[in-house]
């Protein structure tokens, strides 16, 4: 017993002892984890200098964009191609991709030779080989008179400009083997985003953000990108990791100061690394008695299988043996132990070095991602990975320390790049495709400058038929004349009411006016709900709840006593015959309470104050808020003539001389027209515009038929023609992974403040995806894309047609005007001109085109409906009163 144990020491000791020995000569090649956080540093900055536009010229690391964009999602389908060049053997694979839910594929593969003259000969002969390959594996798999997209994997860097010519043509996919990779394991686990190849050679791909890729134009989304990373340290970065070894290695290679980085990994040159080590272990008589074998002096003698066998630690020390054996070199116990771990410290190294490496393009996606820990797979293919003993194991250990914050899945890719060329061209052709339906979807929305031009010519129509006295009963759009005849004139004071009726909010308002040197308007405002079952209740209660609104903000502001002069901002089409006379035409927006149309709204609030007989006030002026908008910047800018609102509604109104408003009776001077152009299309004169989606829109709308400009132009809408468009394309399978998801089929769901959101340019894609996940929507990266455009689709229709109908106007301003150009300001309000990013540069570059001879300033009115109010029936109280004494 004790013999056994003495002898089992003495074996450890032994051991122990070799190792050591080997351990201190190659010292320079165990990293520690300080060293690799700096490799990864310095890897990191390599990066950045590959994407830069001026930097990318002289980088080492050559970051190629791949112009693959897209990762499997599972809808793919079809029959394809592969060719593979690049490994060891060229093949030819046939796959099909079957999108029956369980994403399921089905591989045939046929290996063909590259004999060493098709290699070593010129790229015709090598292309020739290839070509003949593919006739012939398409004979054997009776393919011939099928024309299938090919996919080709080229494992060499290449600068690729554009990856599919045409969809017409059969799509060529130009595929790296990383991208292959990942593409493979893309397809079976939709969280892979990295492939990585390590066997004859290393090197690895990623999803980088469009906006970090200068070479590429565009900044939406992903693409990937080939690092090429072999060469990482050929400008000397690495130089103070490199060893002697690796200097020799170099120096005898086919490219010397080339590759480097891979040079210290790929299986291709760890045997020699091996073999240069010990050739100079034996030399200095460190290893085989200081006796060197004509086997170890001679390249190439050790190769990578060789060192993948001495390193299976289960089976001893047997194979080692065996291996020096062969090579003549007698080694005793001791040395099958130091070269063993001469074999375990070299593949060791290259393990750590392409851990370093890796978890540079981990940090780098989880910082692009803005996450603070991140769940990724990475696909790896290759035969050093794939085939030695330890290698694995040892990588996946090192990435998780070196990036604790990173969940990271190794998933190996099982069928190779083949299958990877044919996914990425299965991907492109799904893209294509889906592109194609897309671009028809939104085709309606674009519309062209002499579309526009005849939705200017078609308004100016509609507006000419609103005036005249035979048409105007029938008009869409119609001209309703205000009685409000001129612009404020600084003298108006006092205290009024002011009540907006109309929007999103129901608001009641106190308007104090000071004129002379202290001319100034002070407001105190209190907003109330109005229920959605009184606004389509009777008409009764929502005039007693405006009334009972009205009580409250009294007696909060401690003026219930005070019989102030009113005005009443009512925001609906109302045929007037007097200032504070309005007949509502109809209900527009959410509005519908009954028995209300045909009524004079001025007599239905008198007769629910009446009923509430608690105060009493004096009803001066029914305001349109477009008027009271147009008079509130006309207080500040007595050129402005024309109010337009783009918020819940759409609608316009402008000064009029009083000679073409034949409704009215007298020629003198002027009055504003509300034009209440939301009706505009009513009678079908612009269906040709309408898209399915409007269409839908109006059919799921309070009032079908009616408003159909409006339905295409305000913020009431906007958001559910671009809901609907988004059922349909997911209908289509485009989007959403083809489901419709709850929140997508409730109406009102997908709001206009939410195209505001999506649309704005410093909203990066993921905030997008975000928004979306609010909406209950679960969107991919791709998905967001496509959301985005339709959003800048319908926002941008909108603006565009709105600003048709304004050009219209401010022309026939131009004309009652009698001048060749024309200075006009317009007042704005509503919220979407103001908060949605594009809207109103659209806008004002839409009039400027259609309207050229007229130079429009737009002014934004603050609070037009409350202030413009109170400055109307500050207006027509002081007319009142001039005209009582
Ligand atoms: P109203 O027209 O109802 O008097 P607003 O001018 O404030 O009031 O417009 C409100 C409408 O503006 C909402 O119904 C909504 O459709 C739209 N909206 C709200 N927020 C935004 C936003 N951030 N961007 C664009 N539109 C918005
Ligand atoms: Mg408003």
């Amino acid at each position: 017993m004790f013999a056994v144990h003495l002898l089992a020491f003495h074996f450890t000791k032994l051991k122990e002892d070799q190792i050591k020995k080997v351990d201190r000569y190659l010292y320079h090649m165990r990293l520690s984890d300080d060293v690799l956080l700096d490799v990864m540093a310095r890897f990191q900055a390599e990066m950045v200098k590959g994407l830069g536009r001026d930097t990318n010229p002289t980088a080492t690391v050559k970051m190629l964009p791949s112009f693959v964009r897209s990762l499997p999602d599972g809808s793919e389908k079809g029959d394809f191609l592969a060719v593979d060049l690049g490994g060891s053997q060229f093949r030819a694979h046939q796959v099909k991709v079957f999108d029956d839910g369980k994403q399921s594929s089905q591989l045939e593969s046929k290996f063909y030779p590259t004999p060493k003259e098709v290699i070593q000969g010129n790229g015709a002969e090598l292309f020739d080989y290839v070509a003949d390959c593919l006739l012939d594996f398409m004979e054997t798999k009776n393919l011939k008179h099928k024309k299938l997209p090919l996919g080709f994997t080229f494992s060499f860097p290449c600068k690729q400009t554009k990856l599919e010519e045409d969809i017409d043509i059969d799509v060529l996919a130009l595929v790296n083997d990383t991208v292959g990779t990942m593409m493979t394991c893309g397809y079976d686990d939709q969280r892979c985003e990295v492939g990585l190849i390590i066997g004859t050679g290393t090197n690895a791909c990623y999803m980088e953000e469009m906006r970090h890729i200068d070479l590429v134009e565009g900044d939406e989304g992903r693409m990937c990108i080939n690092t090429e990373w072999g060469a990482f340290g050929d400008d000397g970065a690495l130089d103070d990791l490199r060893t002697e070894f690796d200097r020799e290695l170099d120096l005898g290679s086919l490219n010397p100061g080339k590759q480097l980085f891979e040079k210290m990994i790929s299986s291709l040159y760890l045997g020699e690394l091996v073999r240069l080590i010990l050739l100079k272990m034996t030399k200095e008589g460190l290893l085989f008695s200081g006796k060197v074998s004509t086997a170890l002096l001679t390249k190439g003698k050790i190769e990578m299988k060789h060192v993948s066998a001495m390193e299976k630690y289960k089976e001893g020390l047997s194979n080692t043996k065996e291996i020096l054996t062969e090579l003549n070199l007698f080694p005793s116990e001791e040395d099958c132990i130091a070269v063993q771990h001469v074999c375990t410290i070299v593949s060791f190294r290259s393990a750590n070095l392409c851990a370093a490496t890796l978890a540079a393009i981990l940090t780098r996606l989880r910082e692009n991602k803005k996450l603070l820990r991140m769940r990724t797979t990475v696909g790896i293919d290759g035969g050093l990975y794939k085939t030695h003993p330890q290698y694995a194991k040892r990588l996946h250990k090192v990435v998780r320390r070196l990036v604790p914050n990173c969940d990271v899945r190794f998933l190996l890719s099982v069928s190779g790049s083949g299958k990877g060329a044919a996914m990425v061209t299965a991907v492109a052709y799904r893209l294509a495709a889906q592109r194609k339906q897309i671009d028809a979807a939104l085709a309606p929305f674009l519309l062209s400058l002499e579309t526009l031009r005849e939705v200017k010519n078609k308004m100016r129509t509609e507006v000419e038929y609103g005036l005249k006295r035979e048409t105007q009963a029938s008009a869409t759009v119609k001209m309703l004349p205000t009685y409000v005849c001129g612009t404020p004139d600084g003298t108006e004071k006092g205290k009024f009411l002011a009540l907006d009726l109309g929007g999103t909010n129901f608001r009641v308002l106190l308007v104090k006016i000071r004129s002379g040197r202290r001319r100034s308007v002070q407001m105190y405002n209190k907003i109330f709900a109005i229920p959605l079952e009184i606004m389509q209740g009777t008409g009764e209660e929502l005039f007693d709840h405006i009334v009972q609104c009205i009580a409250d903000f009294l007696e909060y502001m401690g003026i219930k006593g005070a019989r102030l002069p009113l005005g009443f901002t009512f925001s609906f089409p109302c045929r007037q015959a007097s200032i504070d006379k309005g007949t509502l035409v109809g209900w527009t927006k959410g509005f519908k309470a009954t028995d209300c149309e045909g009524e004079d709204v001025v007599d239905m609030l008198r007769e629910a104050i009446r009923r509430r007989n608690e105060f009493d006030l004096d009803i001066v002026a029914v305001v349109n808020d477009t008027v009271g908008t147009m008079m509130t910047c006309g207080y500040e800018d007595p050129n402005c003539e024309i109010g337009l609102i783009a918020g819940t509604g759409s609608n316009v109104c402008y000064m009029e001389d009083m000679k073409n408003i034949e409704i009215v009776e007298g020629n003198e001077g002027k009055m504003c027209i509300n034009t209440e152009w939301g009706g505009f299309g009513d009678n079908g004169c612009i269906d040709n515009i309408r898209t399915q989606y409007d269409k839908e829109v109006d059919e799921g709308s309070l009032n079908p038929g009616k408003q159909r400009y409006e339905k295409m132009t305000s913020g009431m809408y906007l958001g559910e023609i671009v809901r609907q468009i988004l059922i349909d394309l997911t209908k289509q399978g485009l989007l959403f992974r083809g489901q419709i998801s709850e929140s997508l089929r409730k109406r009102g769901i997908f709001e206009t403040k939410f195209l505001s959101q999506i649309e704005s340019d410093r909203l990066a894609l993921l905030q997008v995806r975000r928004i979306l996940q609010q909406l209950g929507l679960d969107s991919t990266c791709e998905d967001s894309i496509i959301v985005k455009e339709v959003c800048g689709a319908v926002s941008k229709r909108a603006a565009q047609l709105c600003g048709a109908g304004l050009a219209a106007i401010v022309e026939k301003k131009r004309e009652n005007r009698g001048v060749e150009h024309l200075q006009i300001t317009v007042g704005v309000d509503g919220t979407l001109y103001k908060l949605h990013p594009h809207f109103s540069r659209v806008l004002r570059e839409t009039v400027k085109e259609l309207a050229p001879q007229c130079d429009v300033t737009f002014m934004l009115s603050e609070d037009g409906s409350g202030k413009g109010a109170a400055l109307i029936t500050a207006v027509a109280k002081r007319l009142h009163n001039v005209g009582q004494k």
